[in-house]
């Protein structure tokens, strides 16, 4: 096992992990600390009942390094952190386990600043804040992420569009969106506004009768969905849908869409760029949500004008992504890498120079 941590640490050059459990509440929890160059490390709470507790380890500092790369390419300065709960979401959610989990990140003083993520809400959040200062969203300021997350991921596509088509305008535009929960349900009501073409799949048969029963969208299967000669694949539910047998079965112009990692190995942008798709990096069009909680924050409290602003951003810092991997002639998934790691190097040399920035700015 320790071999194991370590060089997980070092693999994903991790600095630090907390590792907390309370008998009397079941609770079992790991805090993974990614990179704090750019402030304090800032992310979801993820609750799952992993396989393993090994497996639960590299979830959490897999996604911790994610979220520095979310942070530090959408130009805020705050660093990457992720928990994890060892837990079933639906059986083992208790008030005592999240007051017992609050009472321990109030312990790290703003180390980590805390989100929800799959298997917890916006009640977890209003709950773990009566035990911790350091919880981020709130029900009166930003409420759910889900339709901000959905926002950013349309600004993404309108950049694409811009890029491919020499116009952002998604009137006409066909679109298959895979997955109608939280974020692809809002991207489809969206899309219709904007007069875009959608057809959906979801393996939730009853949720994509009910959304076809009340909306202009056209049906498929799960099965086909991602082979659809459309102008935008949107990806909504899994990771790994861009993989060894999904890159030659695509027939759309762009993938743009909210799932979290969605190519399955790094590799596979580079496949998409060879057959021209032109790809939205996942962290850099799903970030909406985070911006859009982060507003709580300001100062002077959530401001609903300013975080739409904020998430529209994601427009600019994908079309950012796109010159820099025509420049460099890389992929996007690359060149959005690239972005961040220019950002962390640039802090890094700041903070040598003028030591105690990151403190201060924390
Ligand atoms: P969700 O659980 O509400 O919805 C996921 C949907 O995908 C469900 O309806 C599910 O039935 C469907 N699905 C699962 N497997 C499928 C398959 N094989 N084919 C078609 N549909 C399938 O999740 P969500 O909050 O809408 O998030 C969707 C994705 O976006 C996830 O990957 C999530 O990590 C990512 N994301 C979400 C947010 C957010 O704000 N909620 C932010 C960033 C990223």
């Amino acid at each position: 096992m320790n071999d194991f941590l370590f060089d997980l640490l070092q693999d994903y050059e991790a600095e630090t992990l907390y590792i907390c459990q309370d008998k009397a509440s079941g609770l079992k929890a790991i805090i993974a600390i990614h990179d704090t160059t750019l402030g304090p490390a800032t992310g979801g709470i993820r609750m799952w009942h992993y396989p393993s507790e090994r497996d639960a380890v590299s979830d959490a500092v897999r996604l911790a390094r994610a979220m520095t790369y979310k942070w530090a390419a959408a130009g805020i300065d705050l660093g990457g952190g992720k928990c994890v709960v060892i837990a079933d979401p639906n059986t083992e959610k208790t008030e005592a386990l999240l007051r017992r989990l609050g009472q321990f990140l109030q312990r790290l003083n703003g180390q980590f600043l805390a989100g929800a993520d799959v298997g917890t809400t916006i009640d977890d959040m209003e709950l773990l804040a009566q035990e911790c200062s350091f919880v981020v969203p709130t029900r009166e300021g930003s409420g759910a992420s889900g339709p901000a997350t959905a926002l950013g991921v349309i600004e993404g596509m309108r950049a694409c569009l811009q890029a491919r088509y020499a116009s952002p305008d998604l009137h006409g535009r066909t679109v298959a969106v895979q997955g109608i929960g939280s974020v692809g349900r809002a991207i489809v009501e969206q899309l219709l506004q904007a007069g875009a073409v959608v057809t959906i799949a979801d393996i939730d048969h009853k949720s994509v009768e009910q959304m076809a029963a009340t909306s202009a969208v056209h049906i498929t299967t799960p099965e086909e969905i991602m082979k659809l000669p459309v102008d935008i694949y949107c990806p909504c539910a899994l990771g790994a849908v861009i993989n060894n047998t999904t890159v030659p079965e695509l027939q759309c112009q762009i993938v743009c869409g909210s799932a979290n990692n969605q190519l399955a190995e790094e590799r596979h942008g580079e496949l998409l760029a060879n057959r021209d798709i032109l790809y939205a990096p996942d962290y850099i069009v799903n970030a909406g949500g985070a911006l859009w909680s982060l507003a709580n924050r300001a100062p002077g409290g959530f401001n609903r004008q300013h975080a739409i602003d904020t998430v529209a951003h994601i427009y600019e810092t994908t079309t950012k992504v796109i010159e820099l991997a025509r420049q460099e002639r890389l992929s996007t998934a690359r060149a959005a890498d690239l972005l961040a790691e220019r950002r962390i190097q640039a802090a890094r040399v700041r903070n040598r120079i003028h030591p105690g920035a990151g403190e201060l700015r924390a």
